[in-house]
């Protein structure tokens, strides 16, 4: 990723793409202590425009508050860089990385306070489980590694560190063969995918798993939106993989991952073991939001000039 052309908006100005480089004594390279985003921009009838913008700078600066790393800039600062890449690489359509971490100032677990950097990079990325995942869905397995417990690391910040598990996790399953993991809370309760939320469907109403131990996604709540327009009776609750297992439909939500069906889990097809109505309808919508095409969704998009 390192060696292509393009710029990165890092500490406030734009660096060639190639230049882009820290210390390898940087602090959250050893320790993890850090906060990022995952955001995206889709190609829309009038011009690029990136999806929920603010929510995404609103939750880095909540993930930021949470790990007590102060940000050296304006949530207004890290929105207007986001534009500012899309411009400066000529892009149609991306996925962001907006990160802060602290410096090489000193190491030692104590942080080097005050020395903090930010970055917002933004490349073209495709369907994170493929295009094929999102029309026929994807395998995935329950995972050995458990989701963190709250009092371990705090979901509720999207921090460097966490995903240590997810990739653990995320290994583990697709060197079996499956697509993706499912993790489980530390009760055994289902809790999130290694980078997406999960809802079930059964006999038409929709489950997801309350926030105790999974992020607060963005996604999530955009379908939670949706469903509410489509009429669903959406359930927030503790769920049992067992529960997935006999549900009539399941899918993961995520800005990498968007909705993307799960066909199977633990090798059970899930309802008829493709991409169920309900999910179909729920993924058009969602699209339909993303690239500018349904109009009752305007304010979750930042149109870019080009
Ligand atoms: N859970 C985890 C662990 C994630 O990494 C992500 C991706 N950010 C999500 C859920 C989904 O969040 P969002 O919809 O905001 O991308």
């Amino acid at each position: 990723m390192a060696d292509r052309d393009g710029f990165i908006w890092y500490d406030g100005k734009l660096v060639d793409w190639r230049d882009a480089t820290t210390h390898v004594l940087t602090h959250t390279l050893h320790y993890g202590m850090g906060v990022f985003e995952g955001v995206r921009a889709y190609e829309t009838p009038k011009g690029p425009a990136i999806f929920r913008l603010q929510d995404h700078t609103d939750r880095l600066f909540r993930s930021a508050h949470i790990l007590d790393i102060k940000l050296p800039f304006t949530k207004e600062e890290i929105n207007a860089a986001h534009v500012e890449v899309v411009r400066a690489n000529r892009l149609k359509s991306c996925y962001f990385r907006p990160m802060a971490f602290y410096g090489s100032g000193k190491l030692g677990v104590a942080p080097p306070v005050g020395d903090v950097h930010v970055i917002v990079a933004a490349w073209p990325w495709g369907a994170y489980l493929g295009e094929e995942g999102l029309e026929r869905g994807i395998r995935v397995k329950t995972s050995s590694f458990t989701r963190h417990h709250v009092n371990i690391t705090m979901c509720k910040a999207k921090a460097n560190g966490n995903y240590m598990n997810s990739i653990l996790a995320n290994t583990e399953a697709t060197r079996d063969g499956y697509d993706e993991a499912l993790l489980l809370d530390v009760e055994g309760y289902v809790a999130e995918g290694s980078g997406e939320n999960i809802f079930i469907i059964r006999k038409g109403k929709l489950y997801t798993p309350d926030l105790t131990s999974a992020l607060e996604g963005i996604t999530r709540d955009t379908v939670v939106q949706i469903a509410s327009e489509m009429g669903l009776e959406l359930i927030e609750k503790r769920i049992t993989r067992d529960e997935v297992y006999s549900a009539d439909e399941a899918f993961f939500t995520g800005t990498a991952a968007e909705v993307t069906p799960i066909r199977e889990l633990d090798n059970r097809a899930i309802g008829s073991g493709t991409r169920g109505p309900i999910t179909t309808e729920i993924q058009k919508r969602y699209f339909d939001c993303v690239k500018g095409l349904d109009p009752a969704h305007e304010e979750w998009l930042t149109y870019i000039e080009q």
